[in-house]
């Protein structure tokens, strides 16, 4: 592999000072084998690697970049807020901006707090609704992913119980045992379990629109009966829209299904590619909170004043671009593109999408609504196909479970370019 020295010098470098040789799990190319690219800098639509390679993105930092990579006015105002010091620990006028921008956006929300990460906005939403509540029982759903805090990482557990196991060493089983595990797109199982647990359960998490194991998308009634159980048991309903807010709609999933959660979560968009994450609802619920209420939570950095101001930019440019019924337009596109471009391919594939997040499932049947319908097989199929397209020059996360997105730096062109690139991979890895 002498055309990827640097690459693999510097990963070689990196697994010996930090676990995997990375700061996240999946960047490892864990799932599809091969040396991660080490990348240098963003452009637009495209990413450069320490070896000058350039590829054109379709992952987009995992979702942060609608904007795409170093759009030049968010650049401009981190350069200048960074200027004027990065962090006081004491309020910054930034904060109440984005705070009054996301509320306008999101209307279920008359209070925000800001945190650092998804993972920390999930985390202290389950703490608010357990500490609202009383109660201490949650309610998640297998294929859904919200962050890595010990009583989300559970699964389902054997046979009808739907007490979770831990998914990861170091959770404690007791604290699994809290968290209660459904599969998606079945309400008979969310009302047999509200039957007979409902007036124990804290809260229902769920992402309305689940990104993080395929594309598994939801029917609306499904949604709406989550909300009628959870209203009736006086538990809470919680939307994780790390992925979807900010780029389904302005609104998020919400506004798109018309449902109103008691909270919501945000990560990704919110900081416009600098670390933010924020949860929210209605101004009593936020009132448990501390300093206001018994509900503790607290963050060195959170509230940053770059971040702020990198998230404030990125929600501007989105309105006055109306950046929306762009990405739609794009998406649309790039769904009739590709669906002609693998019309006549051997390979089983589907094409689901909702706006600017897409994902091409590799599997027979149709796309999958749960978790339980993926086909486990389809990482085999995705390994050749996501080399080949690395390889000329096109980026996508390196899983097969994992959605892409559009970005408004994304052209026309380069929806046809990844089509043509996408059927001369997938035919040429059927082959092989
Ligand atoms: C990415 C993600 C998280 C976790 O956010 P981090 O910033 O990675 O901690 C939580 N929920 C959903 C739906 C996500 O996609």
């Amino acid at each position: 592999m002498t055309t990827d020295s640097t690459n693999t010098e510097l990963f070689e470098r990196a697994r010996k000072a930090i676990p995997g040789g990375v700061n996240s799990p999946v960047r490892a190319f864990g799932a599809v084998g091969g040396v991660p690219k080490f990348i240098a800098r963003g452009e637009g639509a495209y990413i450069v690697d320490e070896e000058g390679k350039r590829y054109l993105d379709f992952m987009g930092s995992w979702g942060p970049l609608i904007l795409g990579h170093c759009h030049p006015e968010v650049i401009e105002v981190v350069q200048n807020k960074a200027a004027l010091g990065t962090t006081f620990g004491a309020p910054c006028r930034a904060e109440v901006d984005l705070a009054e921008m996301v509320l306008s956006m999101y209307p279920a929300l008359e209070q925000v707090r800001f945190v650092s990460s998804g993972s920390e906005a999930t985390m202290s939403a389950i703490r608010l609704a357990r500490g609202a509540t009383g109660r201490d029982l949650i309610v998640k759903f297998s294929g859904c992913y919200h962050g890595h805090a010990d009583h989300l990482l559970v699964a389902a557990g054997s046979g009808l119980a739907t007490a979770g196991q831990p998914s990861s060493a170091g959770v404690p089983k007791d604290f699994a045992a809290l968290t209660l595990v459904l599969p998606l797109d079945d309400e008979e199982k969310a009302k047999a379990l509200f039957a007979a647990e409902g007036k124990r359960i804290a809260a229902v998490i769920i992402e309305p629109i689940p990104a993080n194991n395929g594309l598994l998308l939801q029917h609306k009634e499904f949604l709406l009966t989550l909300r009628r159980l959870t209203r009736e048991a006086g538990a809470l309903l919680i939307f994780d829209e790390v992925i979807s807010g900010f780029r389904v709609a302005p609104g998020g999933a919400a506004e798109l299904f018309g449902i109103t959660p008691d909270l919501a979560t945000f990560g990704k968009i919110i900081g416009g590619g600098l670390p933010v994450g924020a949860y929210g609802g209605s101004r009593q619920l936020m009132a448990h909170i501390a300093p206001e209420g018994p509900v503790y939570q607290a963050g060195t950095l959170s509230g940053n004043p770059v971040a702020m101001a990198a998230g404030l930019a990125t929600l501007r440019i989105l309105q006055r671009e109306k950046a929306w019924t762009k990405l739609e337009e794009m998406g649309a596109l790039l769904e009739k593109e590709v669906k002609a471009a693998l019309a006549g391919v051997t390979t089983p594939w589907d094409f689901t999408r909702v706006g600017s997040i897409f994902w091409l499932s590799f599997q027979k049947g149709g796309a999958p609504r749960s978790a339980e319908k993926l086909d486990q097989n389809a990482g085999e199929r995705f390994k050749p196909l996501f080399h080949t397209l690395l390889e000329r020059g096109i980026y996508i996360p390196p899983s097969a479970y994992e959605v892409m997105f559009l970005s408004l730096a994304h052209t026309p062109q380069d929806i046809s370019t990844f089509a043509g690139e996408l059927r001369d991979a997938v035919n040429a890895t059927a082959a092989a």
